[in-house]
């Protein structure tokens, strides 16, 4: 008998040293695991003293990871403790195993990080939802606790920080994302995008040697008064998007520089289907940037006739303002792309 139940510890309990398994019940459903704490006495929690004059005891049931897809409960007897110390505040205190509980807790350690470890990867519905099929049924909100309650991890001090802005709600509110662009990682998040609040971060952490940014003035600012001995480079996504733009408003503008190049290739125009004029706009249609630009501006004009402010046509659209301006200003979507060329135009115009 002993020689069993020297196995059901090792088996149920492998690192909590210090426990004793009684008796082990099961039904369909459930298994009732009943032990209890074999140390002498106990560290008072308040002053460290150790303490083995008994209170008074009672049982606990702390849920435990499930066994063979059953829900396990322990029936812990728990001991409660007069603390020795005649100057400390606790005059009694109650028996933890360690690694095993802790105070309040109605889950056993092992099961708080298993959820934990569940929220992390699942969030709080989807965590919810696995752990009633790994058989521990538990709130999604008791799932994102369990994550909240986790200890923030260590950040090693960022050298190339990545810095951008991020929107809570598009067009109107923007906070900044501090990300460690060495581990990708994002590590902080400031709730606006002030310069001051940017400088501010920065100065906190000397080590910052690189900062990578868009050309956003607020973020040249932060930048250059909270990391002064850093180098500024542009981020690699917005050097792109700035040149693939640039390039397609370019290649939109010689357009007709092209078609004069290619005669010998252009195609017959089908007989029943009109020739677009020329004389009217230069952009055929089912060129994407042309038909982005004709769709935004018929919608801005749409909103500012149906009598919406500036302001408001902007929240709708989720533009910036200054966008939404230069939709308003212009007459015509071709204003948009014709703007004055800065070097001599390569063909007929
Ligand atoms: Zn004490």
């Amino acid at each position: 008998m002993e020689e069993v139940a020297l196995r059901l510890e090792e088996l149920l309990f492998p690192s909590v040293a210090d426990i004793a398994v009684l008796s082990v019940d099961m039904n369909i459903e459930i298994v009732r695991v009943d032990a209890q704490c074999t140390t002498f006495g106990a560290a008072c929690p308040g002053c460290g003293a150790w303490s083995n004059r008994v209170h008074s005891s009672y049982l606990r049931f702390p849920a435990d990871a499930p066994s063979a897809g059953r829900r396990v409960v322990l029936q812990l007897r728990v001991r409660r403790f007069r603390c020795r110390n005649t100057m400390c505040p606790r005059r009694t205190f109650v028996e933890q195993i360690p690694g095993l509980t802790r105070r309040y807790g109605q889950r056993t350690e092992r099961l708080r990080s298993t959820l934990a470890a569940v929220g992390l990867a699942l969030a709080g519905r989807a965590g919810a939802r696995l752990a009633a099929v790994l058989g521990v049924p538990v709130s999604r909100s008791t799932v994102l606790r369990l994550v909240d309650a986790l200890p923030d991890p260590e950040v090693p001090a960022p050298r190339v920080v990545g810095v951008d802005e991020y929107a809570t709600r598009k067009g109107r509110h923007y906070g900044t994302v501090l990300v460690d662009v060495e581990t990708r990682r994002p590590i902080d998040l400031l709730p606006d995008r002030e310069a001051s609040s940017l400088a501010a971060w920065l100065a906190q952490r000397p080590g910052v040697e690189v900062v990578c940014r868009d050309r956003a003035p607020f973020y040249a600012e932060g930048a250059a008064a909270g990391a002064p001995q850093a180098v500024h480079v542009a981020d690699r996504w917005h050097l792109w998007h700035n040149l693939s733009e640039a390039a397609e408003r370019r290649v939109a503008q010689h357009r007709r520089c092209l078609r004069a190049l290619t005669p010998a290739v252009s195609q017959p125009e089908p007989e029943n289907v009109p020739a677009p004029d020329p004389s009217t706009s230069p952009w055929p249609t089912g060129h994407r940037f042309a038909d982005r630009t004709r769709a935004r501006h018929t919608a801005v004009h749409a909103l500012r006739e149906a009598g919406h402010s500036l302001r408001s046509t902007q929240r709708k659209l989720g533009m910036s303002w200054h966008t939404v301006k230069r939709f308003a200003d212009a007459a015509t979507p071709e204003e948009l792309v014709h703007r004055p060329v800065a070097e001599p135009a390569l063909g007929p115009r």
